[in-house]
């Protein structure tokens, strides 16, 4: 593999974050719970990771609870919420992340009312709709910040404004905006938010959710009491510190790649644009800067995923973590494409590493698969229906 563009799924392991976690591995290898020596300097350490990813969100440490990672964090804001009576009506938006969407309707098999709330065609929630939910007696609102596939921005102030006025609790599952976005827990209103180490050059396995102190939350696991007794288990103390140092070097760096990357997308763009008939989904919403998801007519997107892996080329076919499945983008199907053109979307994520011959690269592949296919396009198309 040697061109790799698809920073949404996952980002390498920083140096600096390797070189953190290395003696958590080894020689530092006590449980944080034991009061010797060892157990103490693991204490420290998870810690001082807390405090270093409190401060990529600008929160007091102590609102950090580490999980191993946004599937669970997720989990725990929606089946662990308990603010509302037995009922507990929630209200989760149509393009969230099946870790959002799936425990949703795991409580609504238990009981309580859920409803789905529409986004228009770029993507943006519908804030008339949430004003009716709110209206109706939604007292829980799930909206993620950045979505995975189209890196659409929600307006997360306007939403927990809006929740604010009915007195319901806001959670935003902010996997794919820490790290590439500054994201400030405070300043957006929210009560819950969700995170994941990987995505931003550190291990995976580790996260966390980002908690304010008025929320009443169930934890999902009991046991030993860690982490305030929200998430019992020997912490992952080497994830942990990695994801601390990840923390830190996001906070350092974010401005500068953001800023890079930004400009690079905006090349790519202008590229795609050049080619017959492609069409960028959310191009006129508030997007991530590294991210483009895109349909090239009449190519399949797992067959261009495929194309491109042969060629050296690592990108995705709408989200990474339903692959294998291949039923349309749930996320583009909301915002009313049509299935067969969202049959074709492919998403592309730029990282810091990449160059503008990274993305010539992608752009003379798919131009050799656009106008000179090894097989023609009929078979191409109908290879992954
Ligand atoms: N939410 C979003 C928006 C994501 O993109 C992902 C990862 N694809 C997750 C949650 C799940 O994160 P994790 O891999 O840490 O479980």
């Amino acid at each position: 593999m040697t061109v790799y563009l698809d920073h949404n799924a996952s980002t390498p392991v920083a140096d600096e974050v390797l070189e953190a976690m290395l003696p958590y591995l080894v020689e530092r290898f006590g449980n944080p719970s034991s009061r010797h020596g060892w157990g103490r300097e693991a204490r420290a350490a998870v810690e001082h990771a807390r405090e270093q990813v409190a401060a990529l969100l600008n929160v007091q440490a102590s609102q950090v609870v580490f999980t191993s990672g946004a599937t669970e964090a997720n989990n725990l804001a929606i089946k662990g919420w308990c603010g509302a009576d037995e009922a507990g009506c929630l209200a989760v938006g149509a393009t969230e992340h099946p870790s959002v969407l799936a425990p949703a309707l795991a409580r609504r098999r238990l009981g309580s009312e859920v409803e789905i709330l529409p986004v228009d065609s770029q993507g943006k929630m519908d804030l008339s709709a949430l004003e009716s939910s709110l209206a109706r007696g939604v007292r829980m609102v799930s909206v993620m910040l950045a979505n995975n596939e189209t890196g659409v921005i929600q307006d997360i102030h306007a939403i927990s404004d809006r929740a604010r006025e009915y007195g319901a609790c806001v959670h935003s599952d902010a996997a794919q905006a820490v790290g590439k976005i500054e994201v400030d827990f405070a300043a957006s209103g929210v009560d819950m938010m969700s995170l994941s180490a990987h995505k931003f050059f550190g291990p995976k396995g580790a996260g966390a959710l980002v908690v304010d102190k008025s929320v009443d939350l169930d934890p999902l696991l009991h046991g030993g009491g860690q982490e305030r007794g929200m998430r019992a288990g020997t912490e992952n103390v080497a994830a942990v510190v990695g994801f601390g140092a990840a923390a830190e070097l996001a906070l350092r760096r974010i401005r500068a790649t953001q800023a890079r990357i930004q400009a690079l997308r905006d090349y790519l763009e202008a590229r795609l644009h050049q080619l017959e008939g492609v069409v960028v989904f959310a191009a006129e919403a508030p997007r991530l800067p590294n991210t483009v998801c895109m349909a090239l007519p009449g190519l399949d997107g797992e067959t261009a995923v495929m194309l491109l892996d042969e060629a050296g080329i690592a990108v995705s076919s709408g989200s990474s973590c339903s692959s294998g499945d291949t039923e349309p983008s749930h996320v583009l199907m909301a915002m009313g494409v049509e299935a067969e053109e969202a049959r074709c979307a492919m998403r592309v994520s730029l990282g810091p590493g990449n160059s503008q011959a990274d993305v010539d690269a992608l752009i003379c592949a798919l131009e050799r698969q656009l106008y000179h296919p090894a097989s023609p396009p009929g078979t191409r198309l109908s290879a992954m229906m």
